[in-house]
């Protein structure tokens, strides 16, 4: 068979609301045109992000019913323990309320003034809570990464000469631990090598530096470990994650990822005494350790998530239909980061809308002319994400992000003939000027207006 069908069938559905082109524009204006200020029931196809706004599987939404809500040492958590072992391999696993607090008690325990954390590409919340600890977010991508056309299969990957110049340069006694994303949500959600990892490994090896995965994607990256990596293709999935993992000191997740769920979040650490002062931490402010600020039902829901999330069949489909909108939008002739990511395709607007320079937030234009055209809801990761002051991206990024298991091929093929359109009409779309900015994170409350077409 040539079409990879989405591997389920329906049995709950939620009804979309269409809207007309005037309400759109009227919308878009209420917002001043930024999308997060619109209400959801305004958007038709929703690809702000793909963080926890999966569907759970009719395992899941059964496995809630069971939760157990006790205060300490609730079946939920034992069961949400063992498939975390089970998969991971890791003793001392922590649940946390999503990913950035699993981020926040680390990067408490290991981070501080003087202290420099290497990464592949360090995501917003990860590089938010190094920086609030005092600590530096060093980014050590390989330089492929920075070319959007480039199709290095695992562009994802560390760049490990980069690695050992920086331990030479800022001294062993500075880096509490080294980072890897899998997959680079920040370079596009691109995969990193079982090779990459195991060369990263040899060097923190070499100079005691214990290494820790951010693997909110973990098996999106195994499964392209298995598509891509020289003698993994017969692999199955579950023992390449588990290399994954057995090369790692410790990881944080954020499970509204790959545990296919709405919320929650992973910390896992091998060393005894680190996880015992990350449990002092947890309780502090997440709440006992066998709960982590979760409920037992989200713990049950996460036990079946992560079951789930490494079926061969899901992952085909879930890979398979990026790829998919991936190469009908570059048909049509978008400029797009490739080749395409495990969640998220991004298309490069700095080179699509030539004529509205950086200043003038070609991310922006794009982001509200998919909104205008069809109700689709997109992000921008560019100027107005990452500019202000005296920073500048090097690239104008759209971000359409794929939530797990929500809309189906004709979701797609429709939100394909809306891109046609605004393809069509890429030089009418005026640049925007910001009329408000807020002190930190702009990009979420921010306040624009169109500028006059020229
Ligand atoms: C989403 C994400 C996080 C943060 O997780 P939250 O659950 O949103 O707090 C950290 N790292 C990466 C790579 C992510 O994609």
């Amino acid at each position: 068979m040539k079409t990879i069908i989405e591997p389920f069938r329906i049995k709950v559905v939620e009804p979309l609301r269409m809207t007309t082109r005037e309400e759109r524009e009227r919308i878009l204006r209420d917002a001043y045109f930024n999308v997060f200020n619109i209400p959801a029931r305004d958007v038709l196809i929703d690809l702000l992000t793909d963080s926890g706004t999966g569907a759970m599987s009719s395992l899941q939404w059964s496995a809630i019913m069971r939760g157990d809500e006790s205060y300490a040492g609730a079946e939920s958590f034992f069961r949400f323990r063992d498939r975390v072992q089970e998969i991971t391999g890791f003793d001392h696993i922590l649940p946390t309320h999503q990913g950035r607090a699993a981020e926040r008690i680390l990067f408490e325990l290991v981070g501080g003034p003087g202290k420099v954390v290497p990464n592949n590409a360090h995501f917003d919340t990860t590089r938010a809570n190094i920086e609030h600890s005092g600590a530096e977010a060093v980014d050590l991508g390989i330089p492929e990464a920075a070319d959007p056309t480039n199709r290095h299969p695992f562009k994802g990957n560390m760049d490990v000469g980069a690695l050992e110049r920086l331990i030479e340069r800022v001294g062993v006694e500075a880096i509490p631990l080294c980072m890897v994303t899998v997959t680079n949500n920040s370079a596009g959600g691109q995969p990193v090598s079982l090779e990459n990892l195991r060369a990263v490994r040899a060097v923190c090896d070499r100079h005691g530096i214990p290494m820790f995965l951010d693997a909110c994607r973990f098996a999106e990256n195994a499964f392209f470990i298995k598509q891509r990596e020289p003698g993994q293709g017969q692999r199955e999935i579950r023992d390449i994650v588990r290399d994954m993992f057995d090369l790692a000191d410790g990881a944080t997740i954020s499970a509204k990822k790959d545990g296919l769920v709405n919320i929650g979040g992973i910390l896992l650490i091998r060393d005894k005494a680190l996880a015992q002062r990350a449990d002092a931490l947890l309780i502090l402010t997440e709440g006992f350790v066998t709960y982590g600020g979760l409920a037992g039902r989200d713990l049950e829901a996460l036990a079946q998530g992560l079951d789930e999330v490494i079926h061969e069949d899901y992952l085909a489909y879930r890979i398979r239909s990026t790829a998919y909108l991936g190469e009908k939008l570059l048909a049509i002739g978008f400029p797009i980061v490739e080749p395409p990511g495990g969640h998220a395709i991004y298309i490069d607007a700095g080179k699509l809308l030539p004529h509205i320079p950086p200043a003038q937030f070609p991310g922006q234009a794009l982001v509200c002319a998919l909104y205008r055209e069809a109700g689709i809801r997109s992000v921008e990761i560019g100027s107005v994400m990452f500019g202000g002051g005296d920073h500048a991206p090097a690239l104008e990024l759209v971000r359409l992000a794929i939530p797990r298991r929500v809309y189906t091929q004709s979701h797609v093929d429709y939100l394909v003939e809306a891109a046609e359109e605004v393809y069509r009409q890429r030089t009418e779309f005026p640049g925007l000027r910001m009329t408000y900015e807020p002190p930190y994170l702009r990009h979420f409350t921010a306040k624009f207006e169109e500028l006059p077409r020229s």
